[in-house]
């Protein structure tokens, strides 16, 4: 039976660079190891770091005054390294609340500076964008920052704040490389490689050369954006095996056509889901605003949620694996990252529909 993982991250890594790195996990083209036993300073290990980097650049196409990082600590690092980097001597920046990952994001900068909080949705429970003309921006902060893809709401940006002078700051955990993004707009991007990249224990930020280097004089050497810049983000020993494993799904997304391509099979198979649960009469439903749905997350309901267990049991022996919902949302959710075939999506859509039919 062919399995389906729809976790929200670890998340399905593409079965052909799985493939690949267990071809290559004894003898790393002919060099009798195994990347996980390379020096990060050899030539072997440089090279891949090396081409990892220059292929992400090239698939997100990537400016030369942005420097790519690839640290540690998860996107969570990132919700202190951001403030401590990024206030530059200013006391406040401002922030968008649309969901879980944003609170957790607020909580961290208030340790930093005043937070303002230009808008929220929880009027109606974080289940959509709230539009551009609403926000409260503050023209003196020290930077914006939102996440552009709620994992486990599943309420995505489908445009781009315009935030004119202030820096802005993008958490893009669960959506990078899912859809074509002009990386100029932003100051500074991060994700954690678990959800569309590669394995958990690398995060990767892309920020913008100029903004960094300014940091307080006490801030600890490893949470400093110039220090890995500086050394190639290798100041200390990098994640080796995780950073080969995404220079390897990088590889894969070239092969595959990109970024662009990526985006159209992506479009197709949130609407099969979504077009599943539309047409169930009302047996499903997602509690998401039509335009702001995620294409990477899709959070669903059942109407009696009494069949919740039975759903799963049975998704399981079918081979759809991980659709329960986060615990803060109850229900299912499907994780179709790029890794997620076509054919994935269609399975789980064909016992959707099958189970509705039965259960109606
Ligand atoms: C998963 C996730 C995080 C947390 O990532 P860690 O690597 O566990 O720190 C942060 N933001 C978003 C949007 C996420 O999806």
């Amino acid at each position: 039976m062919t399995i389906y993982n729809f976790s929200a991250g670890p998340a399905v890594l593409p079965h052909e660079v799985l493939k690949q790195a267990q071809d290559e996990m004894l003898d790393w083209h002919g060099s009798g190891m195994s990347v996980m036993e390379m020096s990060h300073r050899g030539k072997e290990f440089m090279g891949i770091a090396t081409a990892a980097e220059k292929d992400l650049r090239e698939l997100m196409n990537i400016p030369a005054n942005y420097k790519v990082l690839f640290l540690q600590g998860g996107a969570h690092l990132q919700f202190s390294m951001i403030p401590l980097n990024l206030l530059r001597g200013k006391t406040s920046a401002d922030y968008v609340n649309t969901g879980e990952w944003s609170k957790k994001a607020i909580a961290e900068a208030k340790k930093f500076c005043k937070v303002n909080v230009v808008v929220d949705n929880a009027d109606k429970n974080f289940s959509y964008v709230p539009a551009f003309n609403t926000w409260k921006c503050d023209p003196n902060a020290a930077f914006l920052h939102y996440t552009s893809n709620e994992t486990i709401g599943g309420v995505e940006f489908g445009w781009v704040p315009e935030t004119g002078n202030v820096p802005l700051v993008a958490d893009m955990s669960s959506h990078i490389l899912s859809r074509e993004i002009d990386v100029s707009k932003y100051s500074l991007i991060y994700a954690g490689a678990q959800k569309n990249i590669g394995p958990a224990g690398l995060c990767i930020v892309i920020v913008r050369e100029d903004l960094i280097g300014q940091v307080p004089v006490n801030t600890p050497t490893m949470l400093d954006y110039k220090i890995h810049a500086d050394n190639d983000s290798m100041y200390n020993t990098p994640p080796t095996y995780a950073v080969y494993m995404s220079g390897l799904v990088f590889q894969w997304l070239k092969r595959n056509g990109g970024v662009a391509a990526m985006e159209k099979t992506n479009i197709a198979k949130a609407k099969l889901i979504y077009d599943a649960i539309d047409t169930s009469n009302g047996f499903y439903n997602c509690p998401v605003a039509k335009a702001d749905r995620s294409r990477m997350n899709v959070p669903f309901t059942l109407k009696n949620d009494a069949l919740d267990g039975d759903f799963l049991k049975q998704a399981e022996t079918r081979g759809l694996l991980q659709l329960k919902g986060h615990r803060s949302v109850g229900g299912m959710r499907a994780s179709i990252y790029n890794a997620m075939p076509l054919a994935g999506v269609q399975a789980l859509v064909g016992f959707m529909t099958e189970f509705a039919q039965k259960n109606s």
